[in-house]
């Protein structure tokens, strides 16, 4: 899981090595009269970082060598990047170094400033800019090398396959960057025919592609394969709601995958082909976890417009819910054997993790068994609630992955929700007309007691009522999930 959540936080290889190799506009084949000995060096950096990033993957599928996993894979694209500057084929430096300080006045405050809740939509900004760089520089060898008579047929179509998917996921990661950040408006955009105009533009452009590698000097064919790239990729994303996003931004970092290994195939650069490999099949398999976890299909996310059709469950007869107050919870739960706690979307919103752990620090010290029940797709990215706890310094071995521990939940003196919604809901397995029937989900439900702190009854991200807050033995904690668990832990520590 962190393997894949790992290529989210870093905006994939591929994409990243695309950004580095956009300075260098010659490849090893076509540069002609390199010097050998610089070649060498750079064949050497290239095949290091190789084993960089795979060993990277490997060492991130396990939260005790993520760390060790992030840093290897810094390393192979500090290699990579080296390995491009110092190749003979780079003609001067001077844009390099102007690409590389504009890169770092938007890339350092990206990292430094935006919070980890906003990590899918600064993911998005990585991917838009990766994609360019992977479209310029196919959009540069097309007009310097290949748009001419007696290029391959073969090669041509490779190029332009490189800047119709470099094309369609820079700006359809700009549209999924303004939606997460509410720029743009969240829910789905349709009308109708949009699938048949969609479909038909695409095709549109990748008749053009065909066109280009059947007279590649027609070169006016290009621009126009261009704009029909760009305006699919914002046609894309239109009718897909905000909360849909991270799915899709997924898919985006496979397709800016394969734009990347595409260009490798084009320049020659084997790093390329197996770093936008990597890319590419990391992304898809992360977007395929994440459809399965909400039981969805690909086609429900691209087309469903899931969103829109959640108001008729909001109708009906409201059944009263019980609160209650820190104290008591407190006084409960320092009684309590067994306590599984529930993270959710709301303890990230409310940065509540540090005090979710001084919450587990006084439960343990009273003898109380606690354990972390980890959804797939609690919060809004695969690995989120993993990534906030690891932060909070809770020990991994307390954190259960869903199939692991929902058989648990009977056993369990109380569950505590914190912030987490949809992941909890009883209507998915059991209620057909229900938007997230079939999604699999924690059985909070199970426990003698439920906790659950939110701020309001409003719906989480499916937009549906959830009688988990209805049950008798549950009791709501209302109130923001940072100050809640505080409360709680101030109180346990008074009792101590
Ligand atoms: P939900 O979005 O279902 O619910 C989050 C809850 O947190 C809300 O009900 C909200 O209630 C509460 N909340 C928000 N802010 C705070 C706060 N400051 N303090 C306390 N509570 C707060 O979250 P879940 O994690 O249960 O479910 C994730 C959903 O996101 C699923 O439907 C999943 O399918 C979807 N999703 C997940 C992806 C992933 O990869 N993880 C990808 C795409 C979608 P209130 O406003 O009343 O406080």
């Amino acid at each position: 899981m962190s393997t894949l959540l790992h290529d989210i936080l870093t905006g994939g290889y591929g994409a990243m090595l695309a950004r580095a190799e956009a300075g260098v506009i010659r490849s090893a084949t076509h540069g002609g009269h390199g010097d050998a000995v610089q070649n060498a060096f750079t064949l050497c950096c290239f095949l290091f970082a190789c084993a960089c990033f795979v060993l990277s993957l490997k060492w991130l599928s396990a939260p005790t060598t993520a760390r060790k996993g992030n840093h290897i894979g810094a390393l192979g694209m500090l290699a990579a990047i080296v390995g491009a500057l110092v190749s003979s084929e780079v003609v001067h430096y001077d844009w390099i170094i102007v690409g590389m300080v504009i890169g770092a006045a938007a890339g350092i405050p990206m990292a430094l400033l935006m919070p980890m809740t906003h990590v899918p939509q600064r993911t998005a900004l990585s991917h838009a800019f990766g994609a360019l760089a992977a479209a310029l520089v196919g959009v540069a060898h097309f007009y310097m090398d290949f748009g001419k008579e007696g290029t391959p047929p073969y090669v041509m179509a490779i190029l332009c396959a490189e800047i119709l998917l470099g094309a369609l996921t820079f700006t359809g990661s700009l549209m999924a960057f303004g939606k997460l950040q509410e720029i743009l408006p969240t829910r789905p955009m349709t009308y109708r025919g949009q699938n048949l105009v969609n479909i038909g533009v695409l095709s549109g452009a990748v008749l053009c592609g065909v066109a280009l590698a059947i007279w590649p000097d027609q070169t006016w064919i290009l621009p126009i394969l261009i704009v029909l790239s760009l305006g699919f990729g914002v046609m894309l994303i239109l009718p897909i709601g905000g909360g849909d996003m991270p799915t899709v931004i997924a898919l985006l970092n496979s397709y800016a995958g394969l734009s990347a290994s595409l260009m490798g195939f084009v320049l020659d650069n084997k790093l390329l082909i197996v770093a936008g490999a990597l890319d590419g099949a990391s992304g898809l398999i992360l977007s395929i976890i994440m459809c399965k976890s909400m039981n969805r299909s690909f086609t429900n996310v691209l087309f469903g417009a899931f969103g829109q059709v959640q108001a008729s469950q909001q109708q009906g007869d409201k059944k009263p819910v019980k609160s209650t107050t820190a104290e008591e919870a407190a006084q409960i739960l320092g009684i309590a054997s067994r306590v599984i706690i529930v993270p959710g979307y709301g303890m990230a919103v409310a940065q509540a993790q540090h005090k979710v752990r001084e919450l587990y620090d006084h439960l343990t010290k009273r003898g109380v068994d606690v354990r972390f029940a980890i959804h797939p797709v609690a919060g809004r990215m695969p690995g989120h609630m993993n990534v906030l706890l690891a932060e909070a310094e809770i020990p991994y071995d307390k954190l259960a992955e869903m199939d692991e521990i929902n058989g648990d939940f009977a056993q369990a003196d109380v569950a505590l929700v914190i912030g987490a919604n949809d992941v909890v809901n009883p209507a998915a397995r059991h209620d057909p007309s229900s938007p997230i029937h079939g999604m699999p989900i924690l059985n909070a439900d199970q426990a003698r007691a439920v906790f659950a702190i939110k701020r309001s009854m409003n719906p989480g991200f499916a937009g549906i009522d959830n009688e988990l807050y209805t049950l008798d033995q549950t009791l709501m904690l209302f109130g923001d999930a940072k100050a809640v668990v505080g409360s709680i832990a101030k109180e346990l520590s008074d009792m101590e």
